[in-house]
């Protein structure tokens, strides 16, 4: 009922047709428009493909720039610092002798040559005259090659190196294998196990052993396997490909080949176009004005559904089991992996508890199974544990889904991960925390002790925060919980009023010395303390208050645009892609390419300027996104950078996640709505809308007056509409009484529990 409903409100009937999935590929080590790839899946699919340009390992699998296509890649990496695993690749093949090796067998192509869609993928490969058609499902996917004329027409997979096997089936016509390959957090007897069936027989049948190519070889274990197979193809003549995989076993790749049932080709992509509009068409906008931002929206869109990647396949019997990286054992239930929590806390698991419920219930049972196979909640996963990031942010994935009322999973067990991680940590993994006792003792981290204690700090408490308040939630009485109400208030150990900025802080209590704001790393990960300062999510009036009032905090707020991108990339050693993808962009030291930062500008709605805000959010929407090959200002991240967009062209951004509520910005569009799948709609309106009239001059909420800077999820989640006048000229007046600032904690923060952190910090 609820999908009816949104199909007959639907405003845009095909969503996905404004999907470029090349944003973001026009990308190198040291400049990054997104570090993305043409993720060719379906929404939160196990398997993604994408062309392949670069050399097998390079992260950099696919760059615009590039001419040559190596192969066509299954691929699970979530980007191109963390890299790949259980990858292998397919290619067709013209020539009097089959090629495998990756540099021989690399075939110019065009773009002007291909054609890219999430559910479907084209290319005309030049050197070979062969065109090359893939649509995926979740575990498998469908290749259709056009060949030309020709007696020697081959496929080959590449099974890659590091330890795979493959065997060639012929009077099944399939060929078997797995790869090994990986780039860490799984066990020692990980495999990606695929199968290929084929709809015609082998004339001719080949494996390949690290580089040399076996004729009538059928089996080869190798640490670089290959297999390939031949037939004489006519002009035109078209040949299909069923290709499927499993990390739990080579009958549950079978299984998984099963997904695409009996349909063809033509019905696989119609099948996908329909799932992808069926999940864009969540959020419906309505407002042809401008197709480029229709097409960067829905493209922002598309990121925002991949990741998590799901790693759970579908058993005999329709259950739900996955391959535990974490321990090795094929067990029951969900798993998903590829993120990174120190970027998607902030905006890509709220998007999902708010605009997918039902996929954010099947991640919470994920991340309790995989505390359940490890001990910890993971920080950075891909698939397991990988060490990688600061802060101990499960403790907000967490909490932000049950306190948006996610429910149906175990939330006990997560309850006792998110205190056990808060107070451990996992051998050589950023899983827990890292430096826990010393913070648990001095209340911050220390900087003698380990780098980028600033920014440890300043993330343990908001997740301090996110405990205590899924505590209170959860009923747990206060005196098991007081003690993270007291360290979320830990960020004020770490600021210093001469600058008015947070700094890195001795063990002995000194600051440490030399301070320096426009200096990257050091006490601060990936920025400096001009963008770290803010990072307290949870209690920006206590920061507020520490600045010495609104005027104060304000001008340092502006101070972010107004300075020039001077910076010291000392603590690197050379200039880091994140500090270049600043300085290059026009926006002083405001650095919207990496995280720390991304939700620096809806402050000013704390400080009664909310009309900053929607100003800087409309620069930032214009100038650091596009829909084009170098359509993100720096690294995409999971989904995160995108989840920004998502939001912030709603006109509302999740700044506290936990907090229920979203603090607000100016909407982008004239109109927009958000179909809640409780079959609730939010429609957005703002008729006068334009670059030019980008300040809020009056808001309305289902008709009445509306003065607040935020909304409450839970009156989202009723349905509501939301009507904006937009003006060309700032309202000074609108939003700028103390009632009408968002949500921090000191306005509700136990009375003798502040009194005791005043103390200690005088002691
Ligand atoms: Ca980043």
């Amino acid at each position: 009922m609820a999908l009816l409903a949104t199909l007959a409100a639907r405003a845009i009937d095909n969503p996905v047709q404004y999907v470029n999935p090349l944003v973001g590929t026009f990308s190198k080590h040291s400049l990054s428009t997104g570090n993305t790839y043409p993720a060719i899946a379906l929404p939160w699919g196990m398997n993604f493909w994408t062309p392949q340009t670069g050399k097998m390992g390079d992260g950099w699998a696919y760059t615009y720039d590039a001419d040559k296509i190596r192969g066509f890649k299954q691929t699970h990496q979530p980007s191109p610092w963390i890299n790949d695993y259980g990858q292998f690749s397919i290619l067709p093949q013209v020539g009097a002798e089959p090629v495998f090796d990756q540099d021989k067998r690399a075939s110019w192509f065009s773009h002007k040559a291909e054609v890219v869609r999430p559910y479907y993928y084209k290319v005309y490969l030049a050197d070979y005259d062969v065109t090359t058609e893939i649509t995926p499902t979740s575990r498998a996917a469908m290749f259709r090659f056009t060949f030309p004329e020709s007696k020697q027409s081959y496929i080959l997979v590449d099974a890659f190196d590091r330890g795979s096997y493959v065997k060639v089936l012929p009077a099944e016509r399939k060929i078997v294998g797995y790869t090994t390959r990986n780039s860490g957090g799984v066990t020692k007897d990980f495999r990606n196990y695929f199968v290929l069936q084929f709809d015609r027989p082998f004339t001719y049948t080949a494996t390949v052993d690290e580089g040399n190519i076996k004729a009538n070889v059928s089996e080869v274990t190798s640490k670089h396997a290959g297999g390939i197979i031949g037939f004489s193809t006519k002009r035109g003549e078209r040949v299909c490909v069923q290709v499927a995989s499993s990390f739990i076993s080579p009958e549950q790749a079978e299984l998984n080949l099963k997904e695409l049932g009996n349909r063809t080709f033509d019905q696989l992509a119609e099948d996908g176009q329909k799932e992808w509009n069926t999940v864009l068409s969540r959020i419906d906008v309505d407002d042809s004005s401008d197709v480029d931002r229709l097409r960067t929206f829905y493209s922002c869109l598309y990121r925002s559904v991949l990741f998590p990647r799901s790693l759970f396949e579908i058993d005999a019997q329709g259950k739900p089991i996955h391959y535990s990286p974490y321990n090795g054992k094929v067990l029951p239930g969900y798993l998903f992996g590829d993120t990174g929590f120190w970027d998607t806390f902030r905006a890509l698991f709220p998007l999902v508890n708010l605009v997918y419920p039902e996929m954010s219930q099947k991640m919470q049972e994920g991340w309790a199974n995989a505390y359940k196979e490890s001990g910890f909640l993971p920080e950075w996963s891909s698939p397991g544990h990988r060490d990688c990031m600061v802060g101990n942010n499960s403790a907000s994935v967490v909490a932000d889904a049950y306190l948006k009322g996610i429910r149906g999973y175990d939330i006990e067990t997560l309850w006792e991960a998110v205190i056990h991680g808060a107070n451990a940590q996992l051998d050589r993994s950023a899983s827990g925390r890292r430096c826990w006792q010393e913070y648990n003792t001095l209340g911050y981290v220390p900087y003698d002790k380990i780098k980028e204690s600033a920014a440890r700090t300043l993330e343990y408490a908001f997740d301090d925060w996110s405990i205590y308040k899924l505590g209170q939630a959860l009923g747990k009485p206060e005196k098991e919980i007081a003690v993270y109400a007291q360290r979320a208030l830990n960020y004020k150990n770490l600021f210093d009023p001469q600058h008015n900025l947070m700094r890195g802080k001795l063990e002995n209590g000194e600051w440490v010395p030399d301070f320096n704001p426009f200096k990257w790393g050091d006490a601060f990960t990936e920025g400096n303390s001009l963008h770290y300062t803010w990072s307290v999510f949870h209690d920006v009036q206590g920061l507020i208050n520490l600045m010495g009032g609104n005027d104060t905090f304000n001008h340092m707020l502006d101070t972010v645009f107004v300075l020039p991108p001077v910076f010291d990339e000392s603590y690197y050693g050379s200039v880091i892609h994140e500090i270049r993808e600043m300085q290059i962009m026009n926006m002083g030291n405001y650095a919207h390419g990496n995280q720390p930062i991304q939700h620096m500008i809806y402050l000013y709605n704390y400080s009664g300027q909310p009309w900053k805000s929607q100003y800087w959010l409309r620069e930032t929407m214009n100038r650091m996104y596009n829909a084009n090959f170098d359509g993100y200002c720096g690294d995409e991240d999971n989904g995160q950078t995108s989840a920004w967009f998502v939001f912030t062209a709603m006109g509302f951004y999740p700044v506290c996640p936990g907090s229920g509520e979203y603090v607000l910005g100016a909407p982008y569009f004239r109109k927009l709505t958000l179909h809640l799948p409780a079959g609730k709609d939010v429609v957005i309106s703002a008729p006068q809308n334009s670059d030019a009239n980008c300040y809020v001059q009056r808001l309305a909420i289902d008709g009445s007056e509306w003065d607040r800077n935020y909304v409450r999820h839970a009156d989202l989640l009723r349905g509501m509409k939301m009507d904006y006048s937009m003006a060309s000229s700032p309202n000074t007046q609108r939003g700028t009484t103390p009632e009408a600032a968002p949500y921090s904690f000191t306005s509700e923060v136990p009375k003798s529990i502040l009194k005791s952190a005043t103390k200690k910090r005088k002691k």
